[in-house]
């Protein structure tokens, strides 16, 4: 069968629809284990999240630059690289981060948790023992929830926890509103407000932080097309610029896809079959365009739309004339313009130069500097988003002239992204970010599964279990990949009781692999 001129077999062993890095490491996993696979993504690149465009020879990322893990070998997204022969280069960040606060000190978290905890509780002396107390939970539920999640484990620890919040965990701990925004500065990252976000889900990020976080030298779409090239190297296909618009369905199996090219000038669907079939896709669209209501029933779609999506972020790209790293460096970080929590949604904003990890992404004696903040709007209700653009923009101006004075004459590009920017190039609903909020009613059982009432149909990436992020998506891709290849179901190899044993809490420190391994 031809497309864009070129011939691809009309029949695979399995189709993975779209290519954000779960599909792209499930798609990797199969092809590995011999199976002839096909991904079909509908943008001109790979990647979804993780690619970057380029303008005036600038490389922005899009999304993601934030890769925890991935370059740290002794861990399961490190190995996994190394078994499928990835050979992206990673730069470990060191600091992790850094937050300003409203009274004007800054914080900056190392990437050893040791000297993390020293510094917070040189801050706040007078609270150490309950910062002790804290982490001793953090470090519990960290453990049980990497079982409970990543290894699809029940244990009774976990259950404790299972239903807190971020915030009510920091409220039981800590009456100091400070230090509860200490140690939430950078909640942003989850797409949701910490009274909505799973204290367990978070503590599994939360030390996995001092496992390593990397950023793919050369930008995002370095590693995506990494991924591509292994996966064409195992002998898959890869096919761009078209949309899955059907999952062909025959007999409640799941039987192939009809695909739509998006540019040339035949735009005649084209079919393509296999007897197992993956969405990377967003979910809403996956059930309800892809699959349709005749093949799942009403009751799966309505209750989808009963589900929170995570909140979608405004982007704002800068390419920069060259700027003093010490000022890079001062200014970078996460920004509270208040003490309260709930208003992240309004004038919480992130300020990072990609530049200060790898120069090679923009043009030589220029800089990259890119600026998030939530777009918490009522996303069906936007009439106009060019008004919304603006009206963000001219925020984040106002913040970054602020602290950054004289920065306009630096500007050689500037580019900014809203929500319907995100959900334009791919597809996610309502441009979230992290697919379904990760809040406790929405994770674990609760969270779409990634087996479908369709048989032979999976589910990879943030929209299903175990939730957003990259490691989690990488956890759904070989949770996928494990199933397909096995032919066991979720109830088959969910270990159904606590087999495993109990994790060694009696060592403080998280090094090496520990807990991720
Ligand atoms: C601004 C922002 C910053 C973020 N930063 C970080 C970070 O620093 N660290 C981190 O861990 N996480 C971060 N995240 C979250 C993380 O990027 C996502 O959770 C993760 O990348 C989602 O991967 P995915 O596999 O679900 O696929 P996605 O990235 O959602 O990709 C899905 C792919 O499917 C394609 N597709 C959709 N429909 C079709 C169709 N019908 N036919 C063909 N193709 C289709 C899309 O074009 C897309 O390429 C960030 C997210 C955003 C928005």
């Amino acid at each position: 069968m031809k497309v864009y001129g070129r011939e691809y077999p009309a029949d695979y062993d399995v189709i993975v629809i779209g290519s954000g890095i779960g599909g792209l490491f499930c798609a990797n996993l199969l092809a590995q284990a011999g199976l002839r696979v096909l991904i079909i993504e509908q943008h001109y690149v790979l990647g979804g999240y993780c690619s970057t465009f380029r303008r005036k020879k600038f490389i922005f990322d899009a999304a993601t630059h934030f890769y925890p893990l991935l370059g740290n070998p002794s861990t399961f997204p490190g190995k996994l690289l190394n078994k499928l022969g990835i050979s992206t280069e990673w730069i470990k960040m060191d600091p992790v981060d850094k937050f300003h606060f409203p009274d004007g000190e800054t914080f900056v978290v190392p990437a050893d948790f040791s000297l993390y905890l020293r510094r917070l509780k040189d801050r706040f002396p007078h609270q150490a023992t309950q910062i002790d107390r804290f982490f001793a939970e953090v470090r519990e539920a960290y453990l049980y929830g990497l079982l409970y999640y990543f290894r699809d484990i029940p244990n009774e620890k976990a259950e404790k926890y299972r239903f807190c919040t971020v915030e009510e965990k920091l409220l039981e701990h800590f009456q100091d509103p400070k230090l509860r925004a200490y140690l939430i500065a950078d909640h942003s990252h989850w797409g949701s407000l910490p009274s909505r976000t799973s204290f367990l889900f978070d503590s599994t990020l939360r030390l996995a932080y001092f496992l390593g976080n990397y950023y793919p030298r050369g930008g995002s779409q370095v590693f995506a097309d990494a991924l591509g090239d292994s996966l064409k190297q195992k002998g898959g296909h890869v096919l761009l610029c078209s949309a899955v618009q059907r999952i062909l369905i025959e007999q409640g199996r799941a039987v192939g896809v009809a695909v739509q090219p998006r540019f040339g000038h035949s735009k005649e669907s084209v079919a393509f079959r296999a007897p197992v079939v993956v969405s990377n896709a967003d979910m809403v669209q996956t059930y309800r365009r892809l699959i349709g209501e005749e093949h799942c029933g009403r009751a799966v779609i309505d209750g989808l739309m009963q589900l929170r999506p995570s909140i979608p972020c405004f982007i704002t790209h800068m390419g920069l004339k060259k700027l003093p790293r010490q000022v890079m460096e001062s200014i970078e970080g996460y920004y509270w313009t208040s003490w309260d929590p709930e208003d992240l949604i309004r004038t919480f904003f992130k300020v990072f130069f990609t530049t200060l990890l790898d120069a090679s992404v923009a043009p030589p004696n220029h800089d990259i500097l890119i600026i998030q903040k939530w777009n918490a709007v009522e996303y069906d209700k936007v009439v106009n988003w060019r008004e919304v653009k603006q009206e963000t923009e001219h925020y984040i101006m106002g913040q970054l002239r602020r602290i950054l004075p004289g920065i306009d004459n630096h500007i050689v590009i500037q580019l900014s992204a809203a929500a319907n920017t995100s959900y334009q190039y791919t597809l996610n609903h309502q441009g979230a970010m992290l697919g379904w909020e990760m809040s406790p009613e929405q994770l674990g059982s609760l969270r779409p599964a990634n087996e479908t009432a369709i048989q032979n149909l999976y589910l990879v990436g943030h929209w299903t279990q175990p939730g957003g992020g990259i490691v989690p998506v990488i956890v759904s891709a070989q949770r996928v990949a494990d199933r397909i290849l096995t032919g066991r179901s979720k109830a088959a190899s969910c270990a159904g009781s606590f087999e495993h044993e109990p994790p060694d809490l009696s060592r403080h420190e998280i090094k090496e692999g520990k807990g991720y391994e």
